[in-house]
C-alpha cells in the first residue's frame, strides 16, 4: 500500500516536472507579439524575428493602404501587441491614429515607446516633399513627402535596422539571433539589387504614366521618368479633360507604358493604353500584393521581371517598325 501511494506521488512529481518543462518551454519562447499596418513590414519582422516572434498585418498586401477599414478585431490585436510597426508620413492617416488610440495600450501608443516603430524615421531621403503650403484643392496630399519609399528597395535595409533594433531592445536575449537574420536580410537584398539594377539599366530614361504618384520611389531608383498620372491630383479620380490631356502627352513624348497599382480600378487605364499603343501593368505594390509574393525580394523580382519584359516587347516592336518603315 504504501509502495503504490510512493508510485503515485513518483508519478505526480513526473507529471508536475513534465509540466514545468513544459510551461518552462513555452516562456523560453515566449514571442514578441508585432502588429504592422501593412505587409510589407509584417514579411521583414518575421525574417528578422524568424521564431521568436508572432507578426501579424492589419492590411491585406492587396488593399490600397491610404483606405483600410477600422475593424474592431484590430483594436484587439492591438491592444496585445507588444511593438508596432507602420509606415508612418501619414500613409495610414485615415484609419490607423483611431485604432491606436482605441487599443489602450502603452506599450505601442505614444512614438516616444519602444514599441512604437514608424518606419518612415529610418529613411534619409523623401520625394515629393511640399515646400509650399498645401490646401485640400490639391487633392490627398501628403505635406512631409511621399509615403510609398518602400519601393525603392534599397529602403528596406534602413527599416529592416530600425526593425531589428527595436527588437533588440524589446527582446535583448535574442539580440545575437536578431543580429544574425537582419545582417542576413540584407546582404541578401544587396546582392538582389545590383541584379535588379543590371536588368532595369538598358531602359534608363523610360517615361511612364502611372496611376497615383505611388511609384515616384520606384521611378527615381530604376531612373525612370514620370511622364504624367491618370488620377488628375493625389486621391482624386480619373476625370475626362484629364485623361484626353494625358493621351495627347502620351502620343506626343511616345509613352509607351502605364503603370497602377492592382488595387487601383483599371478601366481608364485600359482605355488609355488601348487608345495610346502602351502597355497598362497592374501590379502588385506590396508583399501578398498578389499569391506567390511572400517576401520583399519577390515583390521586386515580380515588378522588376514584369516592367522590363514589358518594355523589352515594346522596343523590340518599336524597332520592327522602325525598320519595317526604313525599309
Ligand atoms: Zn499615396
Amino acid at each position: 500500500m504504501k509502495h503504490q501511494l510512493s508510485l503515485k506521488n513518483f508519478v505526480l512529481c513526473m507529471t508536475l516536472a513534465l509540466a514545468s518543462i513544459i510551461f518552462t518551454g513555452q516562456s523560453v519562447l515566449a514571442q514578441v507579439n508585432i502588429v504592422t499596418s501593412v505587409t510589407d513590414y509584417a514579411a521583414i519582422a518575421k525574417e528578422i524575428g524568424g521564431d521568436r516572434v508572432e507578426v501579424t498585418s492589419l492590411a491585406k498586401g492587396y488593399q490600397d493602404p491610404h483606405f483600410v477599414d477600422a475593424k474592431p478585431i484590430f483594436i484587439t490585436r492591438l491592444n496585445k501587441a507588444d511593438m508596432l510597426i507602420y509606415n508612418g508620413l501619414d500613409l495610414e492617416i485615415g484609419w490607423l491614429p483611431i485604432l491606436i488610440t482605441g487599443a489602450r495600450n502603452s506599450d505601442i501608443a505614444s512614438p516616444s515607446a519602444i514599441g512604437h516603430y514608424n518606419a518612415s524615421v529610418s529613411i534619409k531621403d523623401f520625394l515629393d516633399v511640399h515646400t509650399t503650403p498645401i490646401d485640400r484643392s490639391m487633392g490627398d496630399i501628403h505635406p512631409g513627402g511621399n509615403p510609398h519609399f518602400m519601393l525603392n528597395p534599397g529602403n528596406g535595409i534602413p527599416v529592416a535596422r530600425g526593425i531589428a533594433a527595436r527588437l533588440i531592445r524589446i527582446d535583448p536575449e535574442n539580440a545575437a539571433f536578431y543580429e544574425d537574420n537582419f545582417k542576413n536580410f540584407v546582404s541578401a537584398l544587396k546582392l538582389k539589387i545590383s541584379e535588379w539594377e543590371t536588368e532595369l539599366a538598358p531602359f534608363k530614361g523610360t517615361e511612364v504614366v502611372t496611376y497615383h504618384k505611388l511609384w515616384s520611389y520606384f521611378l527615381d531608383w530604376a531612373g525612370f521618368k514620370n511622364a504624367g498620372t491618370i488620377e488628375p491630383k493625389p486621391g482624386i479620380p480619373p476625370s475626362p479633360s484629364h485623361t484626353a490631356d494625358l493621351m495627347r502627352n502620351m502620343e506626343r513624348d511616345n509613352v509607351r507604358l502605364i503603370m497602377a497599382a492592382n488595387y487601383y480600378p483599371t478601366k481608364t487605364a485600359s482605355i488609355i493604353a488601348r487608345k495610346t499603343g502602351a502597355t497598362f501593368l497592374s501590379l502588385p505594390v506590396m508583399i501578398e500584393g498578389r499569391d506567390g509574393i511572400d517576401s520583399y525580394i519577390e515583390l521586386f523580382d515580380a515588378l522588376v521581371g514584369e516592367i522590363t519584359s514589358a518594355l523589352k516587347n515594346t522596343k523590340s516592336s518599336n524597332q520592327n517598325a522602325a525598320e519595317f518603315n526604313g525599309g
